[in-house]
């Protein structure tokens, strides 16, 4: 049985006071593992804020992620952060690949690639990012794009790894415009990645593999979104902000 797992991506939001303040908010609606219903949690924080949200969230079943991290295990990286700085903070998953660290920073299928087996290594899980550009779409090339983002992200990632990493399928049109891939549009897609997973690592693992939806996901489209056989949880930004409406999403997944 695949997990479904709801996972919330602050952005370069909240100082690490604001931080805490919304994880306590989230953890009293969240109550304990039983109320979630099997539903994984997981927010992902600037790192400014990672040590205020792990502390945060002790005895809650809310985990916390980073947004990114470098490649590099360590040494004359000015500014960058490992994932064994991360992993020894407690914060358990790593959002890689994200659409804006592509589109903003110039990271290839290399550079994630490098990140994945980096935050493997370390015992981080990552969230393996991928979508495609509107271009892309409407030149028919959705599954052509997310085949080769999935496949260079994973290249060298062993099966028994597998059980550690989370896909997210983020239509980049979708993110942040308040325009949601129809779920039907989104099943599409994410069975196409389901089957992409399957020629990788054959049909048991790629059954296992959580692939989340992301793509402006609030409490009012997410049933609808959860509800579909290959979309198992989502990756959420404007609507992780606010406690209330997170949990909205996560109980739309319970
Ligand atoms: C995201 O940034 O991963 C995302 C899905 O953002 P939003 O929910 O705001 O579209």
């Amino acid at each position: 049985m695949r997990k479904t797992i709801i996972a919330g991506n602050w952005k370069m939001n909240k100082t690490h006071t604001e931080a805490a303040k919304t994880l306590k908010e989230l953890a009293a609606l969240v109550i304990d593992k039983e109320n979630l219903g099997g539903v994984e949690v997981i927010i992902g924080a600037p790192f400014t804020a990672l040590e205020s949200a792990v502390r945060a969230t002790e005895g809650t079943p809310i985990a916390i992620a980073a947004e990114n991290m470098s490649e590099h295990a360590s040494g004359a990286f000015t500014g960058e952060i490992s994932a064994t700085m991360l992993k020894e903070l407690g914060v358990e998953y790593v959002i890689l690949g994200h659409s804006e660290r592509r589109a903003i920073y110039g990271e290839t299928d290399a550079t994630v690639n490098a990140k994945v087996k980096a935050a493997l290594k370390a015992g981080l899980k990552p969230i393996l990012c991928i979508g495609e550009q509107l271009e892309d779409r409407e030149s028919g090339r959705t599954n052509e794009v997310n085949g080769t983002q999935l496949k260079g992200g994973l290249e060298g990632v062993t099966t028994e790894d597998m059980a550690n990493v989370i896909v997210a399928y983020e239509p980049v049109w979708a993110i942040g415009t308040g325009v949601t891939a129809t779920p039907e549009m989104a099943e599409e897609t994410h069975a196409f990645v389901r089957s992409a997973l399957v020629e990788l690592y054959g049909n048991a693992v790629a059954e296992e593999v959580t692939i989340q939806y992301g793509g402006s996901m609030k409490p009012g489209n997410a049933p609808e979104l959860l509800a579909q056989k290959n979309i198992d949880g989502g990756l959420i930004g404007g609507a992780a902000l606010e406690a209330d409406s997170f949990y909205g999403i996560i109980a739309a997944g319970k």
